[in-house]
């Protein structure tokens, strides 16, 4: 089980309802109804972010036709990517 850190709320790790938790500090698990407007803003940023290095990296609507070596390799770069532009904007 995981629990949120704000109001103790537990789940299963593979419920539907974990993929809606997010890590505002990196750290501790806090579900979707204990996030702020201010965390949720820029958590939305921070996909739209990714799949922005995403699409960057060849990796946008033809990725499912790609070989696994070459999606493997796009990836890595999607990732330097996003780092990048993370350590770029200061978070
Ligand atoms: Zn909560």
């Amino acid at each position: 089980m995981i629990g949120c850190v704000r109001r103790g709320r537990q789940v299963e790790q593979f419920s539907r309802e974990f993929i809606t938790w997010e890590k505002p500090d990196d750290q501790r698990w806090v579900c979707e109804g204990c996030l702020t407007p201010s965390e949720r803003q820029s958590i939305d940023a921070d996909h739209a972010d990714f799949a922005a290095a995403m699409e960057a990296a060849g990796l946008g609507t033809n990725a499912d036709a790609m070989p696994e070596t070459e999606y493997l390799m796009r990836e890595d770069l999607a990732n330097s990517l996003y780092e990048h532009d993370r350590a770029r904007k200061g978070n």
